[in-house]
């Protein structure tokens, strides 16, 4: 069932018990999914997310995380009266700028250097200039470079001034400890196929209630309706408003009870931050080098520079898709890398097993 190992940001290796929980078929209508797959999961992530757990609830949504991304933006965001600041420093930070255009919001983007994380010294300056400022997202993984945002400090800054907090979890939730109410988050995003390891498909919001009660005809959206999606998920027991996808929710319970037995989110983190740490110690000693310092990297995906001005990556992904390691490459503009990811049922011994492949590399 596994061809190679995708060394990606999503969609990433899966475990083969993950792939087979979707050799079935399931009705939307039975109780034997609603109540028992959906509600579950739901229940289940709202427990990951916090110990306040009477205060926040879990919406699921159709498509990729950026559906949930754009629900959130277009369902909590009134045009008329509120404001939008957005940090970013890289491809996901732009893209809700881009969904904030879309939908005609009043918004500001504070641009950072890709390299460099966020800054709360900044939010802390700009709120206090800005008061009509009514919501702050920040991007924690910057998945475009491997940045780990200052998350916990930008948070205590937006919650100083009063304002709404949208988190882009989406490749962190799941493999970085985090609390949604110590945040003080009021919206945070994440999806399947990332550090729960389940497959592509729908992805969610754990939401303040009520902030989620605010949202109600917000929205200019039928199906991205998000306060609509989740009066339908409560009042039904776990049904969802269109077509959901079944087999995939039902591999996505079956990842959040792997993650349960791999000793929880702590676990998981140390052994990415492990495959991290041996992928990087691997690579230097093969005289490559990450673009970003350690300091500000996260154990997810990193990006490594180019070795030299005439490689070829083309050639070097043949080569180690033929050893068994699909890679990926770089997204940024002002310099050539690629990337490698470390999150997925991948473990200390891929890395080491990479190590050996990118040597017998000729590049
Ligand atoms: C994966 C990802 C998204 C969502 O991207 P999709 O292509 O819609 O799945 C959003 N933000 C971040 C930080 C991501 O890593």
């Amino acid at each position: 069932m596994r061809p190679y190992l995708l060394l990606t940001p999503g969609p990433l290796t899966t475990t083969d018990t993950v792939k087979q929980a979707m050799m079935a078929d399931w009705c939307t209508w039975d109780e034997d999914y609603n109540v028992h797959i959906v509600e579950e999961v739901r229940h289940a992530l709202v427990k990951l997310a916090t110990t306040q757990v009477d205060d926040y609830t879990a919406v699921l949504m159709q498509g990729s995380g950026t559906y949930c991304v754009e629900a959130v933006i277009g369902s909590a965001i009134r045009p008329a009266t509120d404001k939008l600041l957005i940090l970013s420093n890289g491809a996901y930070g732009d893209r809700m700028g881009h969904i904030a255009e879309y939908h005609g919001l009043h918004y500001d983007l504070m641009a950072f250097d890709e390299t460099e994380q966020g800054s709360a010294a900044d939010v802390d300056d700009y709120l206090a200039h800005n008061p009509e400022v009514t919501h702050v997202a920040v991007v924690h993984c910057e998945t475009t470079t491997g940045v780990l945002n200052p998350l916990s400090e930008i948070a205590h800054v937006v919650k100083m001034y009063g304002k709404r907090l949208i988190v882009d979890a989406m490749s962190s939730f799941g493999g970085v400890p985090m609390d949604v109410a110590a945040l003080g988050a009021d919206f945070l995003i994440s999806s399947a196929n990332k550090c729960i390891q389940g497959v592509p498909g729908f992805g969610f919001i754990i939401a303040r209630r009520s902030e989620l009660e605010r949202c109600q005809g917000v929205s200019r959206s039928l199906s991205l309706d998000l306060y609509d999606q989740w009066k339908a998920m409560e009042k039904g027991h776990g049904k969802w408003r269109f077509t959901s996808p079944t087999h995939v929710v039902r591999a996505f319970k079956q990842a959040l009870e792997e993650l349960d037995a791999e000793g929880g989110v702590p676990a998981r983190h140390v052994r990415y931050c492990e495959n991290h740490r041996v992928l990087v110690e691997g690579m230097r000693s093969l005289g490559f080098e990450t673009l970003l310092p350690d300091a500000v990297q996260s154990p997810v995906i990193t990006s490594f520079l180019y070795p030299h001005a005439g490689f070829d990556f083309k050639s070097f992904y043949a080569q180690l898709k033929s050893k068994g390691f699909v890679i990926y490459p770089g997204k940024i503009s002002q310099a050539d890398t690629f990337r490698i990811g470390s999150i997925g049922d991948v473990h200390p011994d891929d890395f080491r097993r990479l190590t050996e492949a990118v040597r017998a590399c000729v590049y």
